[in-house]
Parts: structure tokens; C-alpha cells; sequence
């Protein structure tokens, strides 16, 4: 590490979200002067408005069914009411933690938090609050905000930030997108006993994942009497003098609900950076546009993250922040892989996957095989629900590789996370078949699926 005195800082990290906070903290325990400069509670959106409280309230969702599904493993339960002041209050709690333990951190490694609005007013200096800081290196990692699309009455929906707040639970609810936050927020309000209606512009929901997956998955949230609507628009939103909204769609039926939630994707925070002033170039999409090492196309800036617009995922931030510090004070310079990354969706049911969806792996091999396990769990046998559960292997024919893994239902996301560390080392197919499962569980299943379901030639 060769500090640069010239400068106060070393690195100066505008952003104290996942990306940020991980990056001034490997940095600063190497020895590094860094400063980190944010305007709201540290933690970013992930721990404030995201990933930890959406969490918590998918867990409360759970509750939902499982006093039904308690009778019939013999409990006499009827379903109390949920009391919605104290989730938030216990929520609150949980996330002022996280937010105590950020800081801590923070300081435990040596690097400083500044609090306040940062500008770029130069390409070795930042301005927070009238004070001008500088630093060899600035990175940005500002995250990203709601996008809302224009229409009469948008200023009526309300965004998955203002979810986290909500005064009281919404008798109903309507949710328009398709993708991670609108498929998991119709679960959470159907789950707390919210009558929700999803809406999605186009045919199938959940575009980008395997499409049996995606067309099992709304099978199984329609089995549950989930309202879903595909080819669905909002076109108008008005407010009735009860508060109440109506809606009117692009098919031109109306329907009256009490919120209306724009779950239709984040784009960068760009704005009021100063970057257009320093240089600092965005891509077509208004994303930081950076090079394999996280440069900006000014050389003193580097951004990563939700802002760079790559994976807008939490433990993407945290890879491509590990990755700048080993590159910059570490002399490491691999590239960061993006492939084979987990994700899951915590929907219900959930859905867990990793590596190509069936379509993805038969444009790019010629020949592969596909393994399919559908069942109902020990769990729900008793429990008398509809919920199924769906596992699929899709395996290179020639290589015998396991390509893609994907599963819908309880835990998807906790039984992906192992099967990903097993494609990352390359497993076959015969690897999985030579693995003894656990049984009894649902995890077994991958490793079970003896007879392939159908192969795929061109
Ligand atoms: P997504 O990109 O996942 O989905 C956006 C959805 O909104 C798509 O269905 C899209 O439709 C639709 N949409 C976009 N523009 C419009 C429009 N003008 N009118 C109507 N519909 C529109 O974004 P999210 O907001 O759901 O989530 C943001 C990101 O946060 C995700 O990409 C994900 O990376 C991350 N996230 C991850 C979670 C997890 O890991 N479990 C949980 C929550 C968020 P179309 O498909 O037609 O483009």
C-alpha cells in the first residue's frame, strides 16, 4: 500500500450502502486512510429498505399459512390478528441494530464516516456540507432508487421504499411489475391477509428465469387464490373521496384498491453527483460506465454496484468491492466472475436458482438433458395445502456438467446456495448422482433425479 500523502484520504467512498461499506472496510483494516461520506443511515438500501426488513416481513408472511397448516398436525388454531405496530417497532429495531453495528465496524477498521450530501468537485476531491475533501482515489457507490413509470395518478403509487413505513396494512393492494420486489411483495401482503391483485405488463411474469420455473410459480400463487394479471396495465390512477384509488387498466375494466405499489425496477443514483462536470461518463441505461477494474473514465474514480447498473444484488456489491480493494492495495488483478451467481426470489412459494434456465443452456449447447423432480413435501401431506414443489437439473449431454439448478418452494433459496458452490467447482451430473442425500428432506431430491425428463438435441 503506498499512501500518497498529497491527499487527506486515500479513498473516499461517497455511499455508505453494501458496495461502499465492505470496500472502506477491507481497505481501511489494510492500513488504507478512508473516508466514507453518506446522507441517510448507513447500511444503504439492503439494510434499510430492502433485502433485511423485506426479510423480516416475508418471515411474518409465512405466519399467515402456517396457523392454518398447524391444524392439521393436530392444533386447535384459529388466526390471530396480526398487530402491524409491532412488526414495524420490532422491524425498527432490528434495522437501528444493523445500522449501530455498520458504524461500529466502520470505525473498528480505521475509516472515518462523514455524514451529508457528497459532490464531486474534482477529480481528487469531494465536497460534503461547504467542506472540501481530498483523495487520491474516489469511489462511487450511490446505489439505486424506485423508478416510477409516467401515468394520470402516478403520483398516487407509492414505492417498495415507502412499504417500510407504511402508518397501517392496506385492506388491498395492487402491484404492478413482474420482477423480484413486485412477485415477493404479492406474497408478503397475501400472506399478512392483504387482498392483492399483481399486475404485469407482459405474458409470463419473472422475465430472465427459466420459464417452467416461472409458469410453475404462478400456477402455484393462482392455486392459493392469488390474484395474478398478466398483459395487465395501469393506465390511470384516481383518487375516490374515501382515499380509496381507483385504477383503470389498458383492457379498460377499472378496480378500486387502497395501494397502489410501482415494484417496476431501480435505476442508478446519478443524480447531483457533479459527475458530468468531472467527467465521469454514464452508459446508454444512465449507469457509471466502468472498465473490468471498476474505473470510471475519469482514472482517480471508481464506481461498483447498483450505480454501475451490472447485478443490482447485494452480494454482487460486496464481490465487486472485494474485488477493487484486492486490485488497488493488494497487487490481485483477477477479474471478478459474474457467472454462475445464486439468486433467490422470495415469492410464494419461493424460487431458488443458479447457472442457465433451460432456454439459456439449448441456444448455447447443442445437447442437453433435463431433470425434473414435482412433488408435495412431507410438510405439506399434513399440512393440507396445495403447495408443490418443483427441482430441475439441466446438464450438458456431451460433458455430463450440471449447467443450471433451479427449485420452487420452501427454502429454495437455503438449497440453492449449497448446489451453487457445487456448480462452481464444475460437478457433473454423475457428482450429484454419487452424492447420498439427506433424507428425510426436499434437498434429496437433487441428488435423486435418476431418469431424465426429456433431452434437447439441435
Ligand atoms: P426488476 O427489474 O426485477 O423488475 C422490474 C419489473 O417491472 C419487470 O417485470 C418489468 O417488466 C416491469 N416494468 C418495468 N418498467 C415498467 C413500466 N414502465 N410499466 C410497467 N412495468 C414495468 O426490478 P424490481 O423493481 O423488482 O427490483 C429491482 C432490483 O432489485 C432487481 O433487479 C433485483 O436485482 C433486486 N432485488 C433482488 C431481490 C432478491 O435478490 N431477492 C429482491 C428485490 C430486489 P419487463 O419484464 O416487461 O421489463
Amino acid at each position: 500500500m503506498n499512501a500518497n500523502n498529497q491527499y487527506e484520504y486515500d479513498l473516499f467512498v461517497i455511499g455508505a450502502g453494501s458496495g461502499g461499506v465492505r470496500a472502506a472496510r477491507m481497505a481501511a483494516a489494510l492500513g488504507v486512510r478512508v473516508a466514507v461520506v453518506e446522507q441517510d443511515r448507513a447500511g444503504g438500501t439492503c439494510v434499510n429498505l430492502g433485502c433485511v426488513p423485506k426479510k423480516l416481513y416475508v418471515h411474518a408472511a409465512e405466519y399467515g399459512s402456517a396457523f392454518a397448516a398447524a391444524v392439521g398436525f393436530g392444533f386447535d388454531s384459529s388466526r390471530p390478528p396480526l398487530d402491524w405496530q409491532t412488526l414495524q417497532q420490532n422491524k425498527d429495531g432490528v434495522v437501528a441494530q444493523a445500522n449501530r453495528g455498520i458504524e461500529g465496524m466502520l470505525s473498528k477498521a480505521g475509516a472515518t464516516l462523514i455524514r451529508g450530501k457528497a459532490t464531486i468537485t474534482g477529480r481528487h476531491e469531494v465536497t460534503v456540507a461547504g467542506t472540501s475533501y481530498s483523495a487520491e482515489r474516489i469511489l462511487i457507490a450511490t446505489g439505486s432508487r424506485p423508478f416510477v413509470p409516467e401515468l394520470p395518478g402516478s403520483d398516487l403509487m407509492v414505492t417498495s421504499d415507502e412499504l417500510f413505513t407504511l402508518p397501517q396494512l392496506p385492506t388491498r393492494a395492487l402491484i404492478i411489475g413482474g420482477g423480484y420486489i413486485a412477485t415477493e411483495f404479492t406474497g408478503i401482503f397475501h400472506g399478512l391477509g392483504v387482498a392483492v391483485t399483481q399486475a404485469y405488463r407482459g405474458n409470463l411474469f419473472l422475465r430472465g428465469f427459466d420459464e417452467e420455473i416461472r409458469t410453475y410459480v404462478a400456477d402455484q400463487m393462482r392455486k392459493k387464490a392469488l390474484d395474478l394479471r398478466f398483459h395487465c396495465q395501469p393506465t390511470r390512477i384516481e383518487k375516490n373521496v374515501d382515499g380509496s384509488l381507483l385504477v383503470s387498466f389498458n383492457d379498460g375494466s377499472t378496480g378500486t384498491t387502497d395501494l397502489v405499489l410501482a415494484a417496476t425496477g431501480r435505476r442508478p443514483n446519478t443524480s447531483f453527483l457533479g459527475l458530468e462536470e468531472v467527467g465521469v461518463e454514464l452508459d446508454e441505461r444512465g449507469a457509471i460506465k466502468v472498465g473490468e477494474g471498476f474505473q470510471t473514465s475519469v482514472p482517480s474514480i471508481y464506481a461498483l454496484g447498483d450505480v454501475i447498473n451490472r447485478l443490482q444484488l447485494t452480494p454482487v456489491a460486496l464481490a465487486e468491492a472485494m474485488n477493487l480493494v484486492d486490485r488497488l492495495y493488494r497487487g490481485k488483478k483477477t477479474p471478478l466472475s459474474y457467472e454462475l451467481i445464486p439468486t433467490a426470489v422470495f415469492s410464494s412459494p419461493n424460487i431458488g436458482t443458479v447457472g442457465l434456465s433451460e432456454e439459456q443452456a439449448s441456444e448455447q449447447y447443442p445437447d442437453i438433458d433435463i431433470y425434473t423432480a414435482e412433488f408435495r413435501s412431507l410438510k405439506q401431506a399434513l399440512a393440507g395445502t396445495t403447495e408443490r414443489y418443483l427441482m430441475k437439473l439441466i446438464v450438458d449431454a456431451n460433458s455430463d456438467r450440471v449447467l443450471g439448478a433451479h427449485m420452487v418452494g420452501e427454502g429454495a433459496g437455503e438449497i440453492i446456495q449449497g448446489i451453487a458452490i457445487a456448480l462452481k467447482a464444475g460437478a457433473t451430473k454423475a457428482i450429484f448422482d454419487q452424492t447420498i442425500g439427506i433424507h428425510p428432506t426436499s434437498a434429496e431430491e437433487f441428488v435423486t433425479m435418476r431418469s431424465k425428463t426429456r433431452s434437447i438435441n439441435r
